[in-house]
């Protein structure tokens, strides 16, 4: 066999013998050569949850190539799915990281709020906003609530001290995991600046 015709498949992870698990066909490239194509090219990547978790035939949300922007930048969406919460998201190598926090985050310091940890979206993610259609993950309405670029002092497993710059949200901002170590739960506060 002679490789002919070059494609862009998706994929939830690489086993350890250097295979696809879960990989989804996505687009022709008919403008590459199946020369330019390099095992080196295959990357874990951070993204296999997000993109599983969706049918980019049916929602409008970003695919995500991993553009990263100067200074990392933070978003909060307001989204009006089965519950309403906000979706904070915080850039870091080249992914969001994000929480769903059902009541918003907080305003005013020492008020503690949970923050669910979900799956790592895409940059790009930060600029969405639109409707996503019924009976697909997460359908519903995003709004941005907020949105600017952050400082970090320090960012370690359980806890992550954070200063964004947005509209509405200044100042500084901490997020504690509840378990140590291990759980998706957090807390988020606002913290004496
Ligand atoms: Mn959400």
């Amino acid at each position: 066999m002679k490789p002919k015709i070059v494609c862009e498949v998706f994929y939830q992870t690489i086993t350890k013998e250097g295979k696809l698990r879960m990989p989804r066909f996505h687009t022709i490239k008919p403008n590459k050569s199946p020369s330019d194509c390099t095992i080196n090219q295959i990357s874990q990547s951070k993204l296999g949850p997000y993109l599983s978790k969706r049918n980019f035939n049916k929602t409008t949300e970003p695919i995500g190539n991993k553009k990263t922007e100067k200074n990392p930048i933070f978003v909060i969406q307001e989204h009006h799915s089965r519950r309403l919460h906000y979706d904070l998201r915080l850039e870091k190598d080249g992914v969001l990281k994000s929480w769903a926090i059902p009541k918003g985050i907080p305003m005013e310091k020492n008020k503690k709020r949970l923050a669910v940890e979900t799956e790592d979206h895409p940059i790009e993610y930060s600029k969405f906003e639109g409707t996503i259609p019924k009976g697909q993950y997460g359908a519903g309405t995003v709004k941005i609530w907020d949105r600017g670029i952050f400082e970090t002092k320090s960012w370690e497993k359980d806890v992550i001290e954070f200063f964004p710059k947005g509209q509405k949200i200044t100042g500084k901002y901490i997020l504690i995991r509840l378990k140590k170590g291990e759980g998706k739960n957090w807390l988020i506060f606002k913290g004496r600046d």
